[in-house]
């Protein structure tokens, strides 16, 4: 056979194949669920290429819009509006009197004229799915913004949503149910710097019926919105105060981004709108800070190391809970020069590079240590007879925190008696240090206690745990020091433990040996072993600080 005669062929067989097609997915009765409504229709659809098509006259009737067909020209009506024109077989339409594009095209067979549903659906802002016999047509999510108290989620098409809503507890959440909505993305969320809202998270709940969640969650306690419904649009007012900036819009610092040039860093802070900023410097360690008032930041991070001459690393938070400024800190290895620009809402900050090879923190005593001796309270840890974790944990934390403030360490002890803390109040209580008091994060780590128990007797050894990167260098000097010392060091372990990876410090957990060893239970409860592992633990730490300051 020729190759023109192969393609002939071909070509019929194509022809006859897509024919089939057209013919077969017929439905008979089709229940419709628009926006919640629901229709039955006796119907014959086709699906192709994605597209449910519809015979022209029954779409009209379904859906109450009135058309004219001239020719192979379709005009629809909604009302008294002509709101589309559009040519069989032609992608290219009018809506609304402006250019549009139906994905796929309206479809002639014979003498009837198929109208392409979720084509025109997506055009107008809708999404239609074809779902267990039942055709969905549902209003799609276009966004969620938040500003000071108010929530505005907009939707493409112009309808009335319908919601339920919800209070949680632990954490204190609002939860809206957006019915017969979708949200293509499927997940979303907006990390706010609010002193009330912690986060606000959306996602497709369901599907069929289609139901979008919206989550906010709230720092304290759950406040229930007003609620206010618009077309394509609900606005969700909480009951909060912002004080005497109250009413005003914060700007926002939307982007942070950083530039290396031979003799400067310089840094861009983008904001959303005018700003003003104060500048200020605290030596010994050196940190230069910008307060820009009435602002909150949007960006998802609090902190960046840098580690580029002469900048360390940069943190944004909030001031305090009553005053509305942002501070933007810069910690430093030595003082720099430093200038400020500004333009078109931009603030360009320009360091000046030091001379490499002198990157010298200039007074390592500031160096903070947070101590967090495991579990307490209501939670013993590991049980060994009469032996509790929480209790061994508790003596070594208290003897290590003195000795390293007699070192001249600044020490937080997470807890200093026997008390209940869960791992939030562990998370919040070191955040909460850092920020207010303006704490190096290069030169701030955190040392948990725990005492270890397997089902085995026979395991025993210390155990060195940690969440990031940050923390490597750190639990390599563990290792190095313990295994010269003959305390034995069976693993380190780097996983997603829950403290370890909500802290933007340094951060290990020592698991001090095994209380199911007896071998390890004997030393866990000797003094002078304890001490001696209290010893290392502070060479550990001194050998880190010495070594930070070389690098
Ligand atoms: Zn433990």
């Amino acid at each position: 056979m020729s190759l023109k005669r192969f393609l002939f062929v071909l070509f019929f067989v194509f022809i006859l194949l897509a024919n089939n097609y057209i013919l077969s997915d017929e439905l008979s009765f089709l229940e419709v669920d628009y926006l919640g409504e629901k229709i039955k229709i006796l119907t014959t659809l086709k699906e192709i290429n994605n597209e449910i098509y519809i015979p022209l006259p029954l779409f009209s009737s379904t859906f109450g819009y009135a058309y004219k067909q001239v020719a192979d020209e379709i005009h629809l009506y909604d009302s008294n509006n002509e709101i589309l024109i559009a040519k069989v077989g032609e992608k290219k339409v009018i809506l609304h009197g402006r250019n549009g594009v139906l994905v796929n095209p309206i479809l002639k067979e014979g003498d009837i004229v198929y109208f392409p549903l979720s084509s025109f659906y997506r055009l107008i802002g809708y999404r239609a799915y074809l779902k267990n016999k039942t055709l969905y047509i549902v209003n799609e999510i276009s966004n969620v913004d938040y500003s000071k108290g108010i929530l505005t989620i907009n939707f493409k098409g112009k309808s009335q949503i319908n919601f339920n809503t919800l209070n949680l507890s632990a954490p204190p959440r609002f939860v809206i149910d957006l019915q017969n909505v979708v949200f293509i993305d499927n997940k979303g969320e907006i990390n706010l710097n609010d002193p009330y809202i912690k986060s606000i998270r959306y996602s497709q709940f369901n599907v069929a019926p289609y139901v979008v969640r919206v989550v906010v969650e709230f720092k304290n306690q759950i406040m229930t919105p007003e609620i206010k419904k618009d077309l394509g649009k609900l606005i969700l007012k909480f009951p909060v105060k912002y004080g005497e900036n109250d009413g005003q819009e914060m700007v926002r610092l939307y982007d942070l981004s950083w530039e290396e040039n031979a003799d400067t860093l310089n840094f861009f802070l983008r904001f959303s709108d005018n700003f003003t900023y104060t500048k200020n410097f605290l030596p010994n360690p050196n940190r230069y800070y910008y307060d820009i008032s009435n602002a909150e930041s949007s960006l998802t991070y609090t902190s960046i190391i840098i580690q580029r001459d002469p900048i360390i690393s940069v943190r944004i938070g909030e001031r305090t809970k009553e005053d509305y400024s942002l501070r933007v800190v810069f910690e430093t290895y030595t003082e720099s020069d430093i200038s400020e620009e500004v333009y078109s809402n931009t603030l360009k900050i320009s360091f000046k590079v030091s001379k490499k090879g002198n990157l010298i923190r200039e007074n390592s005593i500031n160096y903070t240590v947070f101590v967090d001796p495991g579990h307490g309270g209501s939670d013993p840890g590991a049980i060994y007879g009469e032996l509790k974790e929480k209790d061994i944990n508790l003596k070594v934390s208290l003897k290590l925190a003195e000795k390293l403030k007699n070192k001249g360490y600044i020490v937080y002890l997470l807890r200093e008696n026997d008390i209940t803390l869960s791992l939030d109040d562990r998370v919040k209580f070191i955040n909460d240090k850092i920020n207010s008091n303006n704490l190096l994060l290069s030169s701030s780590i955190l040392i948990s206690i725990h005492t270890n128990a397997a089902f085995s007797p026979d395991v025993r050894g210390i155990e060195i745990c940690y969440a990031n990167d940050l923390s490597e260098s750190l639990v390599k000097t563990f290792i190095e020091v313990f295994n010269s010392n003959g305390l034995m060091v069976r693993r380190s372990i780097k996983g997603k433990f829950y403290v370890l990876s909500r802290v933007s410090i340094p951060s290990v957990i020592v698991e001090m040996g095994f209380i199911t060893n007896e071998f390890d239970r004997n030393l866990l409860l000797n003094d002078e072993y304890q001490d001696k592992l209290i010893d290392k633990i502070i060479e550990v730490i001194d050998k880190y600080v010495e070594g930070g300051k070389n690098e």
